[in-house]
């Protein structure tokens, strides 16, 4: 599309170039299809297309023998159909064939295009595929149900990318980079210790959420050898898995199929999936398959007619137009539906309107209402959409049921994430107690927070903890280690750094709200200080599963609070009302020190009383703590959730230097 196309359209322009040319002043007087047929329809007695472009003079559709090569062997007009569709039916049976489209505005053809609600397609992405959705599922795939969830508190969430699972020589595993890798069981390190899936049931995490893993264009799938990286946020096909972690991506079935092998398999082990969608922009713009489709409706664009950026990937999306709003709420369903998605994770999600995101809610609570969202709320650029409509964290209160990432918590904890020098409460920084105390509570109003001290968010956002995803680092700048290596307090020793990095998840996993990891954290995973790795090598960005082996203290403290975290519901609080009426923060004499309790037992907790106590402090603090005789759970680095370290009596404590103490109320037998 040539800007000058682009522009004398939105200008409304371009009158009468066509017979059948109507024209529209904006995109708003474009019409709406409702139906839910767009673009192909197969079955063995013929395909029907149906085409949306309501600015077209001419539609025309496509079909090839092959996904990426050769000549049409047949070129169909479309004719005008309701609603601004474009339609035609073929009788053969086109299953194998691949197909697009291609539109004429005024007397220009733009390029092909497979559509943007294509569901299968060849190599690279380029043409649609025609087959038989039947031959995807894999065997037993119609009793495949989703793990049980009683409550989103119940989530504790780790963020995956499909290369960073499985490269690794010491993965142990087979499909390394593939969508298989989530099927192989009994995979070990070079110590014989779990890897893969076997080790995320170990761990007890209870969401895989996947990085981006539908169609994305940054890697060539015709030359795989090259094992080329990419994190995925270049979205070519939305509805569409990436074909480079299939076992054969010039094979349009094998992709969709081994993609619901890895989901079955995830949900045979009890662990749920939740995948990143990045609706807020496309890999290009002007060449995008959407905007081949319909020039400019699908994106914003500034007042001198230029693309807006508030993806800093040099387009946005327009949520808030009919079309585009009905394309993200039907593609998550469909993930949910064909695919047994359990939960989307939004990109940018301060891109989206508020209405969407509300759209795309309800759609996903009819399909089932345990489906989790969440999404980054905020943008990385400026919009021309107003803040007031867009899904921004401060208008999460406007999204129930959608939670948002809390960077008060997490830059709290670790430092800033843009300055990768400046240290955090847990590596001794003091005046960020109330960040801290604002990710405890998950992000609600709180009588004892005193809300102009939080360092980013200035007031409560949220209407529950469920809204808040509590997390210290994820694939975004640098990993927990390597952040708390660069910000090291002078003298700080390697030890101290694991002291850091135990005491920062200590309290993502004891806050109230959904607890995110990053995967590989577990293992003391570090990306050798690099801070922005989406296209980094294997070399920086593989797991090695050998660090379970080096670092199983680690290991098994992040277990330990993962289950203490299962069979303790007092940190798992479902409302604002229970947060403030069971959760009290302690008045610490010394800076630097968070401790509250969690009483009355807090959401049917079996311990009467829980008290939690942080000292971010690089040495030793005696604290006082609250009348009777405490059994002490996780002392030091240690933890062990269903036994007793030690016991403790007020009202003098010891807490060691960088470390946190959890305990229970003693309760004497009558
Ligand atoms: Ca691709």
């Amino acid at each position: 599309m040539k800007k000058t196309i682009l522009m004398l359209l939105m200008a409304g322009l371009l009158v009468g170039c066509g017979t059948n040319f109507k024209k529209y002043k904006s995109y708003d007087e474009y019409p709406v299809y409702n139906g839910e047929d767009l673009e192909l329809t197969y079955s063995p007695s013929g395909s029907k297309f149906r085409v949306w472009s309501p600015a077209a003079d001419e539609v025309k559709l496509l079909l090839f023998d092959n996904g990426l090569e050769g000549a049409a062997y047949m070129m169909k007009d479309m004719h005008r159909s309701k609603n601004g569709t474009w339609a035609v039916a073929v009788s053969d049976d086109l299953k194998g064939k691949f197909y697009t489209f291609q539109i004429k505005i005024g007397e220009k053809w733009m390029n092909e295009t497979p559509g943007m609600w294509v569901k299968a397609v060849g190599i690279n992405g380029k043409r649609g595929a025609i087959i038989d959705f039947k031959e995807t599922n894999p065997e037993g795939w119609e009793n495949d149900k989703r793990p049980e969830l009683k409550s989103f508190a119940d989530i504790t969430l780790y963020e995956v990318h499909m290369r960073d699972f499985s490269v690794s020589p010491t993965s142990g595993m087979k499909y390394k980079g593939k969508f298989l890798a989530f099927t192989e069981h009994g995979t070990k390190n070079t110590a014989g210790q779990a890897t893969g899936i076997d080790h995320l049931k170990e761990l007890g995490i209870t969401h895989v959420h996947l990085l981006p893993s539908f169609d994305y264009a940054s890697v060539d799938e015709t030359k795989l050898n090259e094992n080329k990286y990419n994190w995925g946020y270049d979205p070519m096909n939305f509805n569409v898995p990436e074909g480079s972690y299939s076992t054969d991506p010039a094979n349009p079935v094998a992709r969709i199929k081994e993609f619901k092998q890895m989901v079955q398999s995830l949900h045979k082990s009890g662990i749920r999936v939740v995948m990143d969608v990045v609706y807020n922009h496309t890999f290009v713009g002007e060449e995008s398959h959407l905007n081949l489709l319909v020039p400019g409706y699908f994106y914003r664009f500034n007042k001198d007619s230029t693309w807006s950026n508030a993806s800093g990937c040099s387009n946005e999306t327009a949520s808030e137009r009919p079309m585009m709003r009905k394309f993200i709420v039907e593609s998550v369903v469909y993930w949910a539906k064909e695919y047994h998605v359990d939960g989307f994770r939004f990109d940018l999600m301060g891109i989206h309107d508020i209405e969407t995101m509300n759209a795309v809610r309800a759609a996903l609570d009819k399909v089932d209402p345990t489906i989790v969202i969440y999404g980054e709320g905020w943008t990385a650029g400026g919009s021309p959409l107003p803040e007031e409509k867009r899904a921004l964290k401060k208008n999460a209160k406007q999204l129930n049921g959608v939670a948002v990432f809390s960077d008060d918590i997490r830059d709290a904890l670790k430092g800033s994430w843009m300055h990768s020098e400046i240290p955090g409460f847990v590596s001794g920084t003091d005046s960020l107690e109330e960040s801290v105390k604002f990710g405890i509570v998950g992000g609600v109003q709180h009588p004892q927070i005193d809300y102009t001290k939080p360092i980013y968010s200035k007031a409560p956002y949220v209407n529950g903890p469920m809204q808040s995803v509590n997390y210290v680092s994820c694939h975004d700048d640098m990993c927990l280690v390597d952040k708390l290596r660069s910000s090291r307090p002078k003298g700080a020793s390697e030890d101290e750094i694991v002291r850091f990095d135990k005491l920062a998840q200590t309290v993502v996993y004891t806050s109230q709200g959904l607890p995110f990891i990053y995967a590989g954290e577990e293992v003391y995973r570090d990306k050798k200080g690099v801070h922005n790795t989406y296209q980094s090598p294997d070399s920086i960005n593989q797991i090695n599963w050998d660090n379970k082996t080096k670092y199983i203290d680690i290991f098994n403290y992040y277990q330990g609070l993962i289950a203490l975290r299962k069979a303790h519901p007092a940190f798992r609080m479902t409302s604002q009302d229970m947060v403030q009426k069971n959760l009290k923060f302690l008045d610490m004499k010394t800076k630097n020190v968070v401790a509250y309790t969690l009483g009355n037992n807090a959401n049917n907790d079996s311990w009467k009383e829980i008290l939690v106590i942080f000292n971010g402090n690089r040495r030793p603090v005696g604290v006082q703590i609250p009348e009777g005789t405490w059994n002490v759970v996780c002392y030091n680095g240690l933890i062990n959730p269903s036994g007793v370290l030690m016991q403790v009596k007020s009202p003098n404590l010891n807490i060691p230097a960088s470390s946190a103490a959890i305990m229970y109320l003693a309760v004497e037998k009558p």
